[in-house]
């Protein structure tokens, strides 16, 4: 049955095949296995499936400077050393570092958030939603925070074609820098950001006393939060405020950051959010029946991200699913071979190629051994595999 909401969902596997490098904590493979979970409990049966454009340079540019973009466009891993100066420049380096396919990445996340914006501004869904989006902290001239370009910036822009106010909620476990400056001077994007602040937390900005400046004062706001705030404080707290500004402000869409570096347990976060509590904002959020685009954000212990997004597409969807989100099987199975994957790509940048080889003999012989129980017992796998894939291929 399909929800009463019409639902467009975009997704590009290309995605999730990028690699930031070794003991980086931003891995794409989340986005992959999410869209594997959203499949696996049949959720994209109920919404429209997109493979979002490839935003064009142009496109980028609406927000980001034509140099930095062209720079994105043209480096590579082969000709960094080229470019010490335009890399500090822009920022680029250890935590926005120059991997193979960088700009097709951003291309596809930016186009993503711009195709929902679009569909959203066309009236032909109520929500939009493009998990691989959400990435707040990119600047103007500058990548910040594993972000390089701002997607949100690019959607909000594009809303803002066909609505007087756009009010962008973020509740990602970092301030929403990145969005919150380039309307800083406008009121016709109200910000409002959730986030951890204090103990030279990233990225260091997000006081309450910031508020905006001239037509944008009072336009932007921000909730700075302490280490391990809990489902019942940080959900009374985000219900009390963004009812208030949802009844002043009186938006006319609604852009939702879900960052999941808020969730307990996370790599990189500090808060003690529940996948409950999380998607309770969602469920709260959804309830104004706004027109509503909803992205990704950060989120670095990959399982619960996969977990929340799909919980809280299962939301967005008015479909519940199992409690605590029981993994079927396969799901656990791209888990482990996700990190397989993560594994050797950091192995092999550490390790001589005798230890490497070695190292996957002993691996593989292992692999083949539990293959070999699995095909013994659980027979009945494949054919359920075989199933969704199939359903796959027809939507
Ligand atoms: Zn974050």
């Amino acid at each position: 049955m399909r929800s009463k909401d019409r639902i467009s969902y975009f997704y590009d596997g290309d995605v999730g095949s990028v690699y930031f490098g070794p003991n980086h904590p931003m891995k794409p493979h989340r986005l992959c296995m999410t869209h594997h979970l959203v499949l696996s409990y049949e959720l994209h049966k109920k919404m429209e499936i997109y493979r979002p454009h490839k935003a064009y340079p142009v496109e980028l540019a609406q927000f980001h400077s034509a140099d930095y973009v062209e720079f994105l466009h043209r480096i590579t891993p082969d000709t960094l050393h080229l470019f010490s100066h335009e890399l500090a420049r822009y920022n680029l380096g250890e935590d926005c570092p120059v991997f193979e396919n960088l700009f097709e990445f951003c291309q596809i996340y930016a186009g993503g958030t711009i195709d929902a914006a679009r569909r959203l501004n066309n009236q032909l869904c109520d929500i939009a939603i493009n998990w691989a989006g959400g990435l707040h902290h990119a600047k103007k001239c500058e990548a910040s925070g594993f972000c390089y370009i701002n997607d949100l910036v690019l959607g909000i822009l594009e809303l803002l074609k066909y609505h007087a106010r756009v009010l962008y909620i973020d509740i990602d476990v970092h301030h929403g820098d990145g969005v919150e400056e380039a309307f800083y001077f406008t009121d016709r994007v109200m910000t409002v950001s959730f986030h951890k602040y204090g103990d030279k937390f990233f990225p260091g900005t997000g006081d309450v006393k910031e508020i905006g400046e001239r037509e944008g004062k009072f336009y932007a706001i921000n909730v700075p939060l302490k280490d391990g705030i809990d489902d019942t404080s940080f959900t009374r707290l985000f219900k009390t405020i963004i009812a208030k500004v949802v009844e002043t402000y009186s938006p006319g869409v609604i852009v939702l950051q879900c960052g999941a570096d808020s969730l307990a347990g996370d790599r990189l976060g500090c808060f003690n959010l529940s996948i409950d509590g999380h998607a309770e904002c969602v469920k709260f959020v959804k309830k104004f029946n706004l027109p509503l685009l909803v992205t990704g954000g950060g989120g670095y212990t990959k399982e619960n991200v996969a977990r929340c997004w799909t919980f809280e597409t299962g939301v967005l969807l008015d479909t519940e699913l199992p409690n605590g989100m029981a993994a079927p099987f396969c799901f656990y199975l791209v888990c482990k071979i996700s990190d397989t994957v993560d594994f050797f790509l950091d192995l092999a940048k550490k390790v001589s190629r005798s230890q490497m080889l070695t190292t996957i003999y002993i691996l593989a012989s292992v692999a083949i051994y539990v293959v070999y129980l699995c095909e013994l017992h659980l027979g009945s796998i494949n054919s359920n595999f075989d199933k969704w894939r199939g359903d796959d291929r027809n939507n």
